[in-house]
């Protein structure tokens, strides 16, 4: 299958053979990983080697620190407020979309928050350009989603925030292309997309961040809790945790995130080459400087069309093409484990399609 699923999305097959190898008796220990005792040596060895592996590929500053949490990114939407947003300070967010806006909500439940900026009345075609942004002096801070799953943006370069620390919901473009890491005071993502499968969710914080943390919070929902016990307080995820190393792995073995960039470029460069030269048969959602290298979001010019095109694109085995339920349309996902022969066969089906229907 071409799998374009939005997420969870694809594996790549190396990974996932290389996990089917070690599935029952893992590294000669006669036991599956899923088996192992959290605390034991070997485990460890997994848990501690993904975290550096995280932070090689990222050429993260030693200090940042990397949780392995639960509760999906949503959680962090919460968790983040939570934890930083203390009475008498405000937050402010970036509103990019759907995920931008629970985010936000989520916040509103918790204290006091504030958008810095939105694209909503333009449908989120856009990331809003950094002169736009009204960031207040004093903020808790500044909560931007560098990817866009839903609507198809990106952010290509992230806001100059001064004093106000800038936390990124990177869940759906994490190590997809190379981020100067110590730009941001938080980051977080939900593995699903580019990392591995769900169940886990990873957190990068920077230790002087973290100290302006509150700790009337509950124990679980305490990032400092998760620091000091190095994400080891409770059981974790273990075998996402496992898969999320293998897929780690398989990034350094790719070159690594410069190379897995260029890779990408290439790839959606060859989807929205076909919407571009399409003469308005596919129209894309974002504005083409804020379209994103992961998701990408078009229309057909009726909803037949798209019914039709959708259809055929099954048949033909291509998976996950339909436009998130909330906005419709058409998007496919070339998260890095996509192949390019995959967007190389998107190309010519909708070219094909196009000359059919056209
Ligand atoms: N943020 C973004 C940008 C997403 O794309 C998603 C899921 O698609 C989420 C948050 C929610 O993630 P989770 O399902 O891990 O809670």
């Amino acid at each position: 299958a071409y799998n374009f699923n939005a997420g969870p999305s694809a594996l790549p097959l190396s990974v996932l053979q290389k996990a089917q190898e070690e599935l029952v008796d893992f590294k000669g220990s006669g036991m599956s990983v899923m088996e192992l005792s959290h605390r034991s040596a070997l485990y460890e060895d997994v848990h501690n080697q993904a975290i550096a592996l995280l932070k090689e590929l990222y050429g993260m500053p030693e200090e940042y620190e990397v949780l392995f949490l639960q509760g999906g990114a949503s959680l962090q939407f919460a968790m983040v407020p939570l934890n930083f947003l203390a009475e008498g300070q405000s937050a402010g967010y970036v509103m990019t979309g759907s995920w931008s806006e629970k985010a936000y909500e989520e916040a509103n439940k918790l204290g006091q928050v504030y958008q810095a900026a939105s694209t909503k009345e333009e449908s989120y075609r856009r990331i809003p350009a950094p002169s736009e942004l009204q960031i207040q002096p004093g903020s808790a801070y500044l909560h931007v989603t560098s990817n866009n799953t839903i609507f198809g943006t990106q952010w290509s370069d992230f806001p100059e925030t001064g004093d106000v620390p800038l936390v990124a919901d990177m869940s759906s473009d994490i190590l997809s292309k190379p981020v100067d890491v110590k730009k941001f005071a938080m980051i977080y993502a939900g593995a699903q997309k580019n990392l591995g499968p769900s169940g886990v969710t990873v957190v990068i914080v920077r230790p002087d961040f973290l100290e302006r943390a509150t700790q009337n919070v509950p124990t679980m929902l305490r990032y400092d809790i998760h620091v000091k016990n190095n994400s080891l307080y409770n059981t974790p995820p273990t075998f996402s945790i496992y898969m999320l190393g293998l897929v780690l792995q398989w990034a350094k073995e790719q070159g690594g995130i410069t190379a897995i960039a260029r890779r990408n470029q290439e790839k959606a460069g060859l989807i929205y080459d076909a919407i571009d030269q399409s003469g308005g048969f596919y129209k894309g959602h974002a504005e083409k400087d804020s379209r994103s290298l992961m998701n990408i979001t078009f229309r057909l010019q009726s909803e037949e069309l798209e019914k039709k095109f959708l259809a055929e694109a099954k048949s033909a085995g291509f998976v996950g093409l339909n436009g998130h339920r909330s906005v419709g349309g058409c998007r496919a996902s070339a998260y890095n484990a996509v192949p390019v022969e995959a967007c190389q066969a998107l190309r010519d089906f909708m070219l094909e399609f196009q000359k059919n229907n056209g």
